[in-house]
């Protein structure tokens, strides 16, 4: 089967054949119907975050189950799964008291580029290839830990289901979860890629009055006012702080999401909110970064400061959830999805993206 590898930072992917094994104890082997191509995996190709390498990677994406391994019981062949880039064991105390995106399972995957068990199921020419957070999509067919995948109705299209996996969830999960984001409220998103539409969506959905998007590119400013941003902001020509006091009668917004990474804009989110509001850092920065914010304002002015992971996201309550709007018609999902591409035509779907084109193009690895 093909799969798309990394084998060196800041250089191309390189689709080539690999061999897959079967699935092992507690694994499930997946055809990969749809495969997301999101700007995370961009921070490991290009070296912000480290990773293991050579390495397939890819960690939104949605399938088929083909085959499972002995001991499994979440799934059987033939049904439909979106995969989880953080497995949880769903017993620890993290994933018991509702924060399963902190389990320690994920962690363990993400260091060790291998299965549970230690080992791999990718290889190349008699080497192992590691696995990319337990997912590893760009490929024809996965293999993954059966805590690693949630099961959905075969109504939703592959598509949408692949953008559950991550920039759906995080987004809509960093309001609905992290913020719990009330109606009426005034809401500033900083960023507007994949992720940052999804908080759009996610603000309009539990009915934000005013929902305040900032962007450098307008071609994404428009994007969001597509999926209901109200107010837009090019960060290049306004600065961010004073054009959203002048939206929100000098006050500032109840809620500020900061979907890029970058510890500056980060800053700009908890400056950009009122007293008593709440600031939620999404983006995924660069390793090591800091940020320095005004500690005063933290006290006198009540502010809250939070991260946001996977939308702190409980994926077998939240995702079905989710994709039950959609099919409702109530998440305007299909819309995000820009372009499909084969997977051979990977690097220039990041070529796309990196170039502010499309909200989210999808890989389409398996055929459907
Ligand atoms: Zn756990
Ligand atoms: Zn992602």
């Amino acid at each position: 089967m093909k799969a798309a590898i990394l084998y060196e930072t800041k250089q191309p992917l390189r689709v080539e054949e690999v061999e897959l094994d079967g699935p092992g104890h507690g694994e499930v082997l997946v055809r990969v119907a749809a495969a997301g191509v999101c700007h995370s995996d961009y921070h490991f190709m290009n070296g912000d975050l480290p990773i293991t390498l050579p390495c397939v990677i890819g960690h939104e994406g949605a399938g088929v189950v083909e085959e499972v391994g002995s001991n499994v019981s979440a799934v059987a062949p033939g049904d439909h799964v979106v995969m989880l880039f953080r497995a949880a064991c769903g017993r620890c105390e993290f994933c018991q008291r509702g924060r399963p995106a902190l389990c320690a399972m994920a962690g363990l995957l993400r260091n060790s580029g291998r299965m549970l068990d230690g080992t791999s199921r990718l290889h190349r020419a008699g080497t192992d290839l590691h696995h990319f957070l337990g997912v590893s999509c760009f490929a024809e067919r996965t293999v993954l830990p059966e805590q690693g995948i949630v099961k959905i109705k075969p109504e939703v299209p592959l598509e949408v289901a692949a953008l559950m996996g991550c920039a759906v969830m995080t987004g809509i999960g960093a309001v609905m979860n992290t913020a719990e984001v009330q109606p009426g409220a005034s809401v500033l998103v900083i960023g507007a890629g994949g992720v940052g539409l999804n908080v759009v969506i996610g603000a309009a959905l539990v009915g934000a009055n005013q929902i305040i998007v900032a962007d450098l590119l307008d071609s994404k400013l428009e994007m969001a006012h597509s999926f209901g941003a109200t107010h837009l902001i090019n960060a290049g020509e306004e600065e961010v702080v004073s054009a959203v006091r002048a939206l929100t009668g000098g006050e500032g917004v109840d809620y500020a999401f900061e979907v890029i990474g970058n510890p500056k804009t980060m800053a700009t989110a908890y400056q950009s909110v009122r007293r008593g509001g709440t600031a939620v850092a999404v983006g995924i920065p660069p390793l090591g970064s800091e940020m320095t914010i005004n500690a005063g304002e933290l006290v006198y002015q009540e502010k809250t400061l939070k991260g946001s992971y996977y939308g702190t996201a409980r994926p077998h309550a939240d995702m079905p959830r989710l994709l039950d709007l959609y099919l409702a018609g109530r998440l305007p999902l299909d819309k995000l999805v820009s372009r499909t591409y084969p997977l051979d035509k990977v690097n220039e779907a990041y070529a796309a993206l990196l170039a502010g084109e499309v909200a989210r193009s999808i890989l389409l690895p398996g055929g459907s």
